[in-house]
């Protein structure tokens, strides 16, 4: 079963930017009620996404104040957890991500790592890619990041 996910936030200066479980330094982080990961938020919803399992907004509310500041840690574990209570486990993970700054290359391989330990992966079944958008749109103007991710799930 294939799975898609994607995440936005929107940048501002003073905020802490985290992406793939990595802080990065940069003069903009995002705005979340969580950290703000949209690379993890869009794993998670091409986890739950694989298996119909509903979205990161159902099973980890904006609302609830135990997810305030929260490391989106949690909420890849959460989704692999209920992978696995399926009865499926995690294939490959294909992971794009675009922002217009900082560059990415010199985190894309932590990013890789913490996916892989958190999905139960090889490295060399974990993709991150990055761009940026040109100077283009939102994402161009720094006002925000995006990440698609794409999953792939079969019966364990
Ligand atoms: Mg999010």
């Amino acid at each position: 079963m294939i799975g898609f996910g994607f995440d936005v936030h929107a940048l501002a200066p003073s905020q802490t930017l985290v992406l793939g479980g990595v802080t990065i330094p940069s003069e903009l982080g995002t705005i979340a009620h969580s950290d703000g990961d949209v690379v993890f938020h869009a794993l998670v919803d091409a986890l739950l996404g694989a298996l119909a399992l509903g979205d990161i907004g159902e099973h980890f509310p904006d609302s609830d104040v135990r997810w305030k500041g929260a490391s989106s840690d949690v909420f890849v574990a959460h989704a692999v957890d209920l992978v696995r209570a399926e009865g499926c486990s995690i294939v490959n993970v294909d992971c794009t991500l675009v922002l217009q700054a900082p560059k990415i290359l010199p985190y894309k391989q932590q990013m890789r790592e913490n996916i892989a330990r958190l999905c139960g992966l090889p490295l060399n079944r974990v993709s991150v890619k990055a761009t940026t958008s040109e100077h283009l749109g939102y994402v161009g103007r720094s006002e925000g990041v995006h990440a698609w991710v794409v999953c792939e799930v079969q019966p364990a």
